[in-house]
């Protein structure tokens, strides 16, 4: 078993557990392969996130800046020790803004020899946050003129961007702008603007369907996971959309399938764990997904050789059978006593 992005608290404030104790849990479910992909490091202040700031910026963008250093010399240890479970470096990436991209790519050249991959991820629209909180996400809806439609073609629009520039291995959490479409947020179903529940038009936005909806933004997420495919990218199933209560992880069925139908697309499994008990997190729940919502026929990982990385797959019969899943039940039936 696989997990292809993961955090700790000792590198992002919004951490759960030390990387000592995610990595002894990984190991103790016996995952294959297990990457560590602390976030890279914001520029900008006004990418802090509200737990990040003292009031000092130049001190709390310099701490970001040490703690993504102290973590490639953590990473790079935990690796050299030799655990049955692989270990792969690698480094989630901010596409909030050309910046950023820049920057991104200038990390995995001056790092190459300890970053293997990087995860291409979209925190921000327009600047703000999109999952920090409910909070955050309503600011963002009103930056995108209090329209759920042009928050996700502007999220889309960026990410295309992040894509193009970087082409990540792996591209993380595809339609995270879902996380807080809340049921108290109501939207017109044609126009995507936020409107009261009574109007004779609202949709929740909970429930929206954005590709039934919105041909505007089937074409854009079709042609972000075209390109994905073109040059090999891997889309995670990231389990951390189930932990957090959605219906499905990332991506939701809607995306997923749209996905499926592109030729080329491989997924690749997440847990994106911030703590002990989100390792391999809903990873019961996510076969199901696979297996049953979805219906993929392979599930994709990564593999190190020799610092060599190549993608493999394995049939979802495969998957299945593992032995993994004795020891990872095992662990869970433990915690649960
Ligand atoms: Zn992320
Ligand atoms: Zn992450």
């Amino acid at each position: 078993m696989h997990s292809h992005h993961s955090h700790s608290i000792d590198y992002v404030a919004h951490g759960v557990d030390s990387l000592e104790d995610i990595v002894a849990r990984a190991v103790k479910m016996q995952f294959k392969l297990y990457c560590l992909t602390e976030h890279m490091p914001r520029l900008d202040p006004k990418y802090l996130y509200p737990e990040e700031i003292t009031g000092k910026s130049d001190a709390d963008l310099k701490a970001l800046q040490e703690k993504f250093r102290g973590f490639l010399e953590h990473a790079s240890e935990i690796k050299g020790r030799g655990y049955a479970t692989k270990f792969i470096i690698g480094t989630e990436v901010e596409g909030c803004d050309t910046r950023h991209i820049a920057y991104a790519k200038e990390l995995m050249k001056q790092n190459s020899g300890v970053l293997q991959f990087c995860i291409g991820s979209m925190h921000h629209v327009n600047g703000v946050p999109i999952d920090f909180d409910q909070r955050e996400w309503l600011r963002a809806l009103e930056f995108a003129g209090n329209n759920l439609k042009r928050l996700v073609i502007d999220y889309f629009e960026q990410q295309f961007v992040m894509i193009s520039e970087l082409r990540p291995l792996v591209v993380g959490h595809f339609d995270l702008f879902r996380l807080y479409c809340s049921k108290e947020v109501f939207i017109d179903s044609t126009s995507g603007q936020k409107v009261e529940h009574t109007h004779p038009a609202a949709v929740c936005a909970a429930e929206v369907s954005f590709i039934d909806l919105w041909p505007e933004i089937k074409m854009l997420a079709l042609r972000n996971i075209k390109l994905i495919a073109s040059y090999g990218g891997l889309i995670e199933i990231n389990t951390s959309g189930l932990r957090k209560k959605l219906r499905d992880p990332y991506p939701g069925r809607e995306f997923a399938m749209l996905a499926k139908s592109v030729e080329g697309t491989r997924f690749v499994l997440s847990d994106d764990a911030h703590g002990v008990a989100h390792v391999g997190v809903c990873y019961n729940q996510a076969l199901y997904y696979i297996d049953s919502v979805i219906q993929l026929d392979r599930l994709h990982f990564i593999e190190d050789a020799g610092g060599v990385l190549s993608v493999n797959s394995l049939s979802v019969e495969d998957l299945k059978r593992q032995p993994f899943w004795d020891s990872y039940n095992a662990v869970l039936q433990e915690d649960s006593r």
